[in-house]
């Protein structure tokens, strides 16, 4: 995918496209254009034309495109016609929300492995999925060869828990503590802040105001 240079935003917009896929094939829907994918998710036919024509032609002019192929192909782009396996470490507020949000499942990122350091979570399961000591955690993400964690614990913990992933060979870590992790360059990096969204949306309400 980095080799292509295909921008962020893009690949954000498949994703917004496949999902969108999925609700219409459930109808039954054949075929499709790229004016009611646009519709659909509130962007322009030519955007939608623009984003797919980075991965060549689909699509028959005049038809539209076959809505079970663009979806199969986007997903593939997208990195998910494959499971990937999942670890995360912080089993709180947010750990339990995400460890048992369906989504994932169904998109396939699936959640191999839970571990925190409270002795009271360690040894109960999240669907199915049992909650181990940090102490397991190289060993078991290793075996899993899991290839993406989640973070979900306090920020003084976060940057030791990302070294024992990076130890254990996840390629790409999805951090939700509010500090700057330092891991090498050739593991994938996220961090997500909600409250980053939530101040552009105040920003944008502002600009609209003044
Ligand atoms: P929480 O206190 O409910 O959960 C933290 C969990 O981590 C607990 O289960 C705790 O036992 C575990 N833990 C603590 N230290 C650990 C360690 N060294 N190893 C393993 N497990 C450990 O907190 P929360 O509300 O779920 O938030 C978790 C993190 O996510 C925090 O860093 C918080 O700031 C962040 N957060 C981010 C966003 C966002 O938008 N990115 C939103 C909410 C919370």
């Amino acid at each position: 995918m980095k080799t292509l240079k295909i921008p962020e935003a893009t690949i954000i917009r498949l994703s917004v496209y496949s999902r969108y896929l999925t609700e219409v094939d459930r109808k039954g829907i054949v075929t499709i254009s790229s004016g009611e994918i646009a519709e659909g998710v509130g962007v322009s036919p030519a955007q939608v034309r623009k984003d797919l024509a980075y991965f060549g032609e689909f699509g028959t002019r005049g038809v539209g495109y076959n809505v079970k192929d663009l979806r199969r192909h986007i997903l593939k782009i997208l990195g998910l016609s494959v499971d990937w396996s999942v670890t995360l470490v912080g089993l709180g507020n947010l750990g339990l929300a995400l460890s048992t949000y369906k989504g994932f499942r169904e998109r396939g990122f699936i959640i191999t492995s839970i571990f925190d350091n409270d002795p009271e979570k360690v040894g109960t399961k999240i669907n199915g999925v049992e909650v181990l000591p940090l102490e397991n955690l190289v060993e078991v993400v290793k075996q899993n060869r899991t290839q993406i964690g989640i973070i979900t614990v306090p920020s003084a913990a976060a940057q030791d828990i990302a070294d024992m992933m990076v130890k254990a060979g996840v390629q790409a870590i999805l951090n939700f503590a509010p500090v700057v992790l330092n891991v090498p360059a050739e593991i994938e990096l996220r961090n997500v802040d909600l409250a980053v969204n939530l101040e552009v949306l105040t920003f944008n309400i502002g600009a609209q105001r003044f």
